[in-house]
């Protein structure tokens, strides 16, 4: 760690997919870092690698003046808000789950009072981008606690700040997510009428990404993650779904109708209801493959 940087006490509440090698990061940036997740494996990677554990996130709290999370909704987040304001002498707490303006502005409403300073840093770059710090932070707050933030952030990739106003740093992120979502689907149902009129899919994608039709999926989902027929993105169908009625809601609030996110939100819901809560986003495609029967990639199986 350079002189110029001061050695911060963490707690980093949920270390999960993106969680746990954001946390392993600051702790490799020198920190001390007391990590709580409910999950006894994700706790057992951090402290393989120097992290203390703790039994609540209120222990984890305590003797931190930084307080980070990664958790799976808006209301884990909210819930640790509460849990929060009675546990002295933190500083800042920041968000970097994907959890919505609503409730970045009600946390930093329930925190306020206790002199807590709420930073929201939604996150792009995936499970790749947390493990090499190249992840894209959309980050909005009050200045001096984004300042105190800042170089804690920067481990973890490009840091934007977007504004002061609480949420607008996730209402960026649920834009790209819808963005992104939309992308999988929409190459998804291109795909299969290509393979279905006997196109080869690895030349439609090496065709389509020298084209305008290139996106997310077609750059990255789809040739590392189904034409192998592994569906290991890494970002959970259930969390895409859970961004894109995040925007939606959002959008009805704001007065911005959205027919097309509309029906990437039903798309999410077809793969969740017929492959599970614990399928990868990339399972999209196969919703696809099973209306259209045929399967996209890796022809031998199936
Ligand atoms: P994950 O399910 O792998 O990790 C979430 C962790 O939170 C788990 O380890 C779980 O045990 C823990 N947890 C659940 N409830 C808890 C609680 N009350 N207190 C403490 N820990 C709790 O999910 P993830 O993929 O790491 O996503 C985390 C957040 O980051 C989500 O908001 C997601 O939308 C966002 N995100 C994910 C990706 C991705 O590619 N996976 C990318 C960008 C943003």
């Amino acid at each position: 760690m350079g002189a110029d940087r001061r050695v911060e006490r963490i707690a980093f509440i949920g270390v999960g997919r993106m969680g746990g090698p954001m946390a392993a990061r600051l702790l490799a940036a020198g920190h001390v870092v007391t990590v709580f997740d409910p999950s006894a494996t994700a706790v057992a990677a951090l402290t393989a690698k120097g992290a203390r554990g703790a039994a609540s996130a209120a222990e984890a709290a305590r003797g931190s003046e930084i307080v980070m999370a990664s958790l799976p909704s808006p209301q884990t987040v909210r819930a640790l808000a509460s849990e929060l304001a009675s546990v002295p002498g933190i500083a800042v707490f920041i968000d970097l789950s994907t959890s919505g303006p609503a409730a970045s502005q009600s946390v930093a409403a329930t925190l306020a009072p206790a002199g807590i300073a709420a930073v929201d840093a939604p996150v792009s770059g995936g499970v790749k981008g947390a493990a090499a710090g190249t992840l894209t932070l959309m980050v909005s707050g009050a200045s001096e606690a984004v300042a105190r933030a800042k170089p804690l952030l920067d481990q973890f990739g490009r840091v934007v700040v977007v504004g002061e106003k609480p949420g607008l740093g996730q209402t960026l992120k649920l834009a790209n997510n819808l963005m992104s979502a939309a992308s999988l689907a929409i190459a998804s149902e291109a795909m299969a009428m290509g393979v279905k009129a006997g196109l080869d899919p690895a030349v439609m994608i090496e065709v389509l990404n020298a084209s305008s039709g290139r996106n997310s999926a077609t750059q990255d989902k789809i040739p590392k993650h189904v034409l192998n027929r592994k569906f290991d993105f890494g970002f959970a169908n259930a969390l895409s779904f859970k961004d894109v009625r995040l925007c939606l809601d959002e959008a009805e609030v704001l007065g911005v109708p959205m027919v097309v996110g509309a029906a990437v939100r039903q798309m999410l819901s077809i793969t969740q209801q017929q492959f599970g809560a614990d399928a990868d986003c990339t399972e999209l495609v196969k919703v696809l493959e099973s209306w259209a029967g045929v399967q996209i990639g890796a022809g031998e199986e199936k």
